[in-house]
């Protein structure tokens, strides 16, 4: 129950166990070709240009930010954590000159903030995390995609966090670029640098006048590749990550059948029932409201007394395994607890009966079930 890697599902860790074909084998085309065609329904993005790149989320991060910048570019990094701050880190590297509008911890900055910032220099990119992994706190991206729109800019949804959990629809809400890494609610092993970008941003990259700053990540060497095959036929830039593509082929099926209404209202369902747990039992979370609280992962403080040594080493001793804190200034004071991707019911009560164990074993005065009782009412 950690946010990333998630468990997988066995169809599609027997897909990473099989005999690994040639990258322009027939039946790898076809695995290809459907899984860029999935991706385009699982982010609700018909006319987007789909890319799958081997490498973790931080390439995908790296991929839009060298196709999409050039030297002396404006880019407007809205940050609500870690991730953040390592996208205006990421972004420099590319000659960006990057301005960080930076959101209380817990918190997020508002429609009206974030149009203040668009109107005081002209940005020809603004990123922002849809979900931090280090804080739980979720963005809404619709006033992203309005703005944008509104101010001649792109916009970047970080969804390493969120996407095939959290509800996107990249093209109606005016996203252009959705980014994600395969190990989280997208179910496939680390390795898979995934992300869908709008047709506004392929023409802005192919109106550079520079080349690109990253020869891995150059989309003049990735396009053809995707193009050729969607068309299921061969083509070569670099080795494609053969078992892990087949994966994700295994996995996007999965996702679909599943339906993706009931994929958010499941994650939804299930981040609402850690919520109510935690406050039945006192013990705050980051996020400062429910409407900016991820359904993909919790981020609970050690409740007053509670040393979080001891409760990391008492919840080592359960069957189940969370996170530590990640935010540097506070990582002592809280844990996380992932839940996305196959989750279900069961383990959000093996989960929330090992963490009351924990409390109590560490001193935590508080009525024992509470937790487990109120995410149950959640739950039914
Ligand atoms: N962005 C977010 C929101 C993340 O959660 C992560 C990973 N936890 C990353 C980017 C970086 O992804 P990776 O670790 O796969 O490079």
């Amino acid at each position: 129950m950690i946010p990333g890697p998630v468990e997988f599902e066995p169809s599609v860790l027997q897909a990473l166990g099989a005999p690994t074909s040639s990258h322009v084998a027939p039946g790898f085309l076809e695995s290809f070709g459907n899984s860029l065609e999935m991706m385009k329904k699982v982010w609700i993005c018909p006319s987007g240009q789909p890319f799958i790149v081997a490498g973790s989320g931080t390439l995908a991060m790296e991929m839009a930010a060298a196709n999409l910048t050039e030297k002396g570019d404006n880019v407007l990094v809205v940050s609500t954590g870690y991730f953040g701050e390592r996208y205006a880190e990421l972004l420099k590297r590319f000659g960006a000159k990057t301005n960080v509008l930076k959101a209380e911890t817990g918190k997020t900055v508002s429609e009206d903030e974030l149009e203040e910032a668009l109107k005081q220099k002209k940005y020809k990119l603004v990123t922002f995390t849809h979900v931090d992994t280090s804080t739980g706190v979720k963005v809404d991206p619709r006033p992203f995609g309005r703005l944008g729109k509104k101010y001649g800019v792109l916009t970047i949804l970080d969804g390493v966090c969120s996407v095939a959990g959290e509800e996107i629809i990249q093209e109606e809400w005016g996203i252009d670029v959705v980014l994600t890494a395969s190990q989280k609610a997208i179910g496939v092993p680390p390795g898979l640098a995934l992300m869908v970008v709008s047709p506004k941003a392929m023409n802005v990259w192919r109106d550079r006048k520079t080349p690109v700053g990253s020869y891995y990540c150059d989309w003049n060497n990735w396009l053809p590749v995707m193009e050729a095959y969607s068309e299921r036929k061969p083509s070569y830039f670099g080795t494609p990550p053969v078992n892990l593509i087949m994966a994700l082929e295994t996995s996007l099926k999965l996702i679909l059948k599943e339906g993706l209404k009931e994929r958010f209202a499941r994650h939804e369902r299930i981040g609402k029932a850690f919520r109510a747990a935690f406050r039945a039992m006192s013990v705050n979370t980051i996020p400062e409201n429910e409407t900016h609280s991820a359904s993909t992962l919790s981020c609970p403080f050690f409740p007053e007394g509670v040393s979080g040594q001891e409760f990391m080493k008492a919840m080592a001793g359960s069957d189940v395994t969370v996170a530590p804190g990640l935010l540097p200034e506070m990582k002592s004071e809280y844990f996380r607890v992932g839940h996305m991707g196959s989750v279900n019911n069961a383990d959000v009560m093996s989960t929330l009966g090992a963490i009351e164990s924990a409390l109590t074993m560490c001193g935590y005065r508080y009525e024992q079930g509470s937790g487990l009782k109120a995410a149950l009412e959640v739950l039914k």
